[in-house]
C-alpha cells in the first residue's frame, strides 16, 4: 500500500510508468509524469483549501541575474489555482521588479543580511526560512516550497506536488549507483552519511510548515555545530538536508521533470520539464566580499 499524504494519492498510478522507479522501498510516491491526474489534485486541495508560501533568496547579484526570470515564469506555471505568497529575501528590497500577480497571489520582501561567503548565504537561509515559518507562515499557509533563484518554471508545478514532506531527486544521480552520489564523507561533519536512499536537491524542498521547520531547524543545527567544531559539509546546506531526509524519510519525491538541466541532454524518461536550471555564472554572481 502506498504511503499517502492526501487522500487522492489513492488516483496515482505507479503502473502508468514502466521505465522509472515510481515508488520507494517506505511506499512514499515518486511523481512523475503520466502518474496523476492533474484535474484531481488541483480539485482535492482546492477543497482542502491548501495554500502556499514560497520562500527565495535574491542576494548579491542573484537579483538582478535571476529574480525576475523565476517569478515570472512562476506565475505561468507554479501551483496555478491556488493561493501563493512569494518570501523574496533579499539584500536590496528596492531592487525587486515588479510582477503582476494571479489572484489570490502576493509577494512579500523581506531584508536579510548579505553574508561575505556564498556558502553562507546558502547554508544561512535554513535559519531564515525557519524563523519565518515560526513568525508568519505558520499562521497563513498550509504548506511551504523553498526554491534556489537560479530556475526557471517551463512546464506545470502543480499541487501533485503538494505532500507532507517533500524532497526532490538530484537530476546528476537518479540513474547513477549509490557508490557515486556525493554525500558528506567526513566523519567530523554532522551531515557525514555512509549511504542514503537518493541524491536530493537542495534547490527544491517543501511540505507542510511543521515539517519545513523540521527540516530547517535540523539542518542549521547541523551547520551550526559543524562550524564550532571548524567543519564544511562538502556541498554545504545540500549535505545536511541529504542527511535529514536519510533519517527522515521524505512522505513524496519528486522525478528530476521538477529540477532538470537541458545540460544533461535527452532522456526519454523526462517526457515534461517543469523547472529548468538557469545558466550557473559563478565567476561574475558570487563574490567574496
Ligand atoms: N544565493 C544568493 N546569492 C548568492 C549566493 C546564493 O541569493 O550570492 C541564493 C540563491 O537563491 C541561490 C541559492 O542561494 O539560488 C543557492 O546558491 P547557488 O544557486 O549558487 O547554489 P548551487 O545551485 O550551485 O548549488
Ligand atoms: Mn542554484
Amino acid at each position: 500500500m502506498l504511503s499517502m499524504d492526501n487522500l487522492v494519492d489513492a488516483t496515482l498510478s505507479l503502473q502508468s510508468r514502466g521505465d522509472v522507479q515510481t515508488c520507494t522501498t517506505w511506499k512514499a510516491p515518486i511523481i512523475w509524469e503520466g502518474m496523476f491526474e492533474a484535474y484531481l489534485y488541483d480539485k482535492a486541495h482546492k477543497r482542502k483549501k491548501s495554500s502556499v508560501a514560497v520562500t527565495v533568496f535574491a542576494v548579491g547579484k542573484y537579483l538582478e541575474a535571476y529574480l525576475e526570470t523565476f517569478l515570472y515564469s512562476s506565475e505561468q506555471h507554479f501551483m496555478l489555482g491556488l493561493p501563493v505568497t512569494y518570501y523574496v529575501f533579499t539584500d536590496m528590497p528596492e531592487k525587486v521588479p515588479h510582477i503582476v500577480l494571479g489572484p489570490k497571489r502576493h509577494l512579500k520582501i523581506l531584508s536579510v543580511h548579505r553574508h561575505s561567503r556564498w556558502q553562507d548565504i546558502s547554508m544561512m537561509r535554513m535559519k531564515t526560512i525557519s524563523d519565518i515559518i515560526q513568525t508568519e507562515i505558520r499562521y497563513n499557509f498550509t504548506h511551504v516550497f523553498c526554491f534556489d533563484v537560479d530556475q526557471k518554471f517551463t512546464g506545470r508545478f502543480g499541487s501533485e506536488a503538494l505532500g507532507d514532506s517533500v524532497a526532490l531527486i538530484h537530476a546528476y544521480y537518479y540513474r547513477l549507483p549509490k557508490s557515486m552520489y556525493t554525500y558528506d564523507r567526513n566523519p567530523n561533519s554532522k551531515a557525514y552519511m555512509e549511504t542514503g536512499d537518493f541524491y536530493y536537491h537542495a534547490a527544491v524542498f517543501g511540505g507542510t510548515w511543521k515539517n519545513v521547520k523540521a527540516v530547517t531547524d535540523a539542518c542549521y543545527k547541523g551547520i551550526m555545530e559543524d562550524k564550532e567544531n571548524n567543519v564544511e559539509a562538502l556541498w554545504h546546506d545540500e549535505s545536511h538536508l541529504n542527511k535529514y531526509f536519510w533519517l527522515n524519510k521524505p512522505s513524496r519525491l519528486l522525478s528530476p521533470e521538477y529540477c532538470w538541466d537541458d545540460s544533461i541532454g535527452y532522456r526519454t524518461d523526462i517526457r515534461v520539464k517543469r523547472l529548468l536550471w538557469a545558466p550557473k555564472d559563478y565567476e561574475n554572481l558570487r563574490t567574496n566580499n
